[in-house]
């Protein structure tokens, strides 16, 4: 099955915490990375209320796995917790977030997970690294993806360097 996540952080130095993450998906057996998008800079969603946060560093990569999506989802939860992510206010600054953008062409809906990413869709730090991995695939219930990129904004969002490490 190929399997898209998306990758984000605004503490702790946060292009390495990708890279740590990253690096730590290259470990697991059972996860094959195939692709890594650049890493975009963005501007912290806050709530209004809310003190203003860092920056954040964003990604997206394509994983091929036997692994159904429950068990990436813990995966990723192990591998957030090991760069000491800490569960607390929604929308919260964090060390890592990483999130299954897509699970092959599966809706998925349960308590734990709703595939595609029910945000992806109005994101646009995930709709363009999304596109830069993935092109022109069709997404289940929301259609051909280069269409939804092709009209996504660039609004405080800026494409860094090209991804060059060894995957
Ligand atoms: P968020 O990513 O929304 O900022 P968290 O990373 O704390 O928040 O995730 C909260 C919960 O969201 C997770 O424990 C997980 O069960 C659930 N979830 C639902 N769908 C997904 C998905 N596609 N990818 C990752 N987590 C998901
Ligand atoms: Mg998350």
């Amino acid at each position: 099955m190929i399997c898209y996540i998306g990758l984000g952080s605004n503490l702790s130095e946060p292009s390495v915490q990708l890279q740590n993450a990253l690096d730590s998906i290259k470990k697991e057996p059972e996860l094959q990375l195939l692709k890594v998008s650049s890493f975009y800079q963005s501007k912290a969603l806050v709530l209004s209320d809310a003190p203003p946060q860092n920056d954040y560093i964003n990604a997206a990569a394509m994983l091929e796995t036997v692994l159904t999506a429950e068990q990436i989802l813990q995966r990723l939860h192990k591998i957030e917790a090991a760069q000491g992510r800490e569960r607390n206010e929604k929308w919260g600054a964090r060390t890592l977030d990483l999130d299954i953008l897509l699970y092959g062409e599966s809706k998925i809906q349960t308590e734990t997970l709703t595939i595609p990413h029910a945000q992806l869709q109005y994101r646009n730090f995930v709709i363009h690294p999304l596109f830069e991995i993935a092109g022109a695939i069709d997404i289940p219930g929301l259609g051909d993806l280069f269409a939804i990129a092709a009209k996504m904004s660039w609004d405080a969002l800026n494409k860094l360097n090209k991804y060059t490490h060894a995957l």
